[in-house]
């Protein structure tokens, strides 16, 4: 992690810190042969955690059929472990909360709730132990508010104009050399949390390479995306990133998507009352369903498209091809008309490319396509597609996002191209610029009839780049 951002945190008085009960709670949780008295005793001691887990050993999320009158029966119909993980998570968010009250703390608390219910949900319908997830997934983000009080006011500005949580996280990097996924593993390790919750931290924003796990790490990973869909419920873009989330990480078909949202509508009301947060309007949660099961046949196109994927790759720098992009560009650009959602196309020709073949040879040359590949593959979010169009020219689709924020991304591609040294030997190093032409439509109502109108407005764009002196950025609007 980041030395100065571990330095920061260090000092920082006011971090996080669990609660006393947690404190105990989580020695518990660490010990083999934790007994039911001692998990009653460390309950006891906070009288509205006790109340807590008496209403959640009799309520309908546990469909015990006998009921509990104490702490100690409650915690003999949940099971030891299961005891102690509920009540960990009761006494983390409570003590945690109740030490901020911004408005940035209660989306946070919101987001990590609704995650939690997610993870729960998840585990279900993978069977997987649900207590667990629920706890994981009510932490994954926990490194968040640890960054939002060790960096104050410069954390709210380096996050001020991320859209979702990918781009934060993202952000959190560029300001900060780490993001939450890492600080969150930290707070755990220094908690003394047991390691798989510290780890799920990490594994959540680890993209699968391809293969599909369903274990907790998976899930976790999933349920941000899940929350996010209850978060922004009249954002189709959202449900669109979750349906692909699941697809990728948990193998996951339209149907089992829209019952996995169902399964989150119907628990929504009792995790409110068991962490006193409002989550979501109930009529909201049932106009969020149908909009999922509208939404099925677009997953579908996803899975397919995914499929294809693996097979339409270049050669030299692993980059999708020009026949990938054709048919993605096709398919985001009717359903960007379809649901008037904006869309974004730039190619980028990279600036006197034929004198760096000519003076260092064509290997050399190659090198530095694959180079200029990974930059621009580290810069971009999950949804974007991104291909080599020909020679030395890439080209860049920008689904769901308008122009102008296509633009800042592409500057920022620009500048890091421009930055980076191309080593040649132990003497010798070049750098290479890059031309831009951007083209977008905001709602799919101006000129623009089809995908190719819109990259022959970005090519057009990008001449007028080069004609300006290249190492710069056109854009055009429609
Ligand atoms: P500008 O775009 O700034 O006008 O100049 P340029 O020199 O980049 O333009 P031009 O299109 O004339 O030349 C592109 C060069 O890119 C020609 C070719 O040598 C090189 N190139 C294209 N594909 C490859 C490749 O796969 N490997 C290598 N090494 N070079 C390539
Ligand atoms: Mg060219
Ligand atoms: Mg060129």
């Amino acid at each position: 992690m980041n030395e100065e951002l571990i330095r920061r945190l260090r000092i920082c008085t006011s971090l996080p810190t669990p609660p006393s009960t947690a404190v105990r709670i989580i020695e518990l949780a660490n010990s083999p042969n934790a007994s039911l008295t001692q998990i009653a005793d460390a309950v006891a001691f906070d009288a509205a955690l006790a109340t807590k887990m008496l209403k959640v050993a009799n309520s309908p999320l546990y469909n015990s059929r006998r009921s509990a009158s104490n702490v100690r029966q409650a915690i003999s119909l949940l099971g030891t472990h299961a005891a102690i993980t509920i009540a960990l998570s009761f006494s983390l968010v409570g003590g945690l909360k109740s030490s901020r009250q911004s408005s940035e703390a209660q989306l946070f608390w919101q987001r990590s709730i609704l995650s939690a219910l997610a993870c729960r949900v998840l585990a279900k319908h993978f069977k997987l132990p649900a207590d667990d997830l629920l706890l994981a997934g009510l932490l994954q983000d926990i490194g968040i508010l640890a960054m939002q009080t060790a960096c104050a006011e410069n954390y709210t500005q380096a996050t001020a104009e991320a859209a979702d949580h990918d781009q934060l996280l993202q952000a959190e990097r560029t300001a900060f050399g780490s993001g939450h996924d890492e600080v969150g593993y930290w707070l755990l390790k220094r908690w003394h949390l047991p390691d798989h919750l510290a780890v799920s931290c990490l594994t959540s924003h680890i993209e699968p390479n391809g293969e599909i796990a369903v274990n907790s790490n998976s899930c976790v990973a999933v349920s941000g995306y899940l929350a996010d869909v209850f978060m922004k419920p009249t954002d189709p873009v959202v449900t669109l990133r979750a349906t692909n989330a699941a697809a990728r990480w948990l193998g996951m078909e339209a149907q089992a998507f829209t019952d996995i949202i169902d399964g989150m509508r119907e628990g929504v009301k009792e995790v409110e009352d068991l962490f006193d947060t409002p989550l979501v309007e109930a009529s909201q949660a049932d106009a969020l369903v149908a909009e999922a099961k509208e939404l099925i046949f677009i997953a579908n196109l996803r899975q397919s498209r995914e499929m294809e994927e693996r097979a339409l790759r270049d050669a030299l720098t692993g980059a999708h091809n020009r026949a990938y992009f054709d048919d993605a560009l096709s398919k985001e650009f009717e359903l960007a008309m379809r649901h008037g959602w904006p869309l974004a196309v730039a190619m980028l020709d990279l600036d006197y490319f034929k004198r760096i073949n000519d003076t260092y040879g064509h290997a050399v040359g190659d090198a530095a396509l694959q180079s200029v590949t990974r930059v621009i593959q580290s810069q971009i979010r999950n949804g974007d597609i991104f291909a080599r169009y020909g020679g030395e020219e890439f080209v860049l689709l920008f689904p769901g996002t308008p122009g102008d924020a296509a633009a800042k991304v592409l500057n920022r591609i620009r500048e890091t191209i421009a930055s980076f040294h191309h080593t040649v030997d132990a003497d010798t190093s070049f750098k290479v610029t890059v031309s831009i032409g951007l083209a977008s439509h905001a709602n799919g109502q101006g000129a623009i009839k089809s995908g190719m109108d819109l990259v022959n407005a970005a090519d057009r764009a990008l001449y007028l780049a080069k004609a300006q002196g290249r190492n710069q950025l056109e854009q055009s609007r429609f």
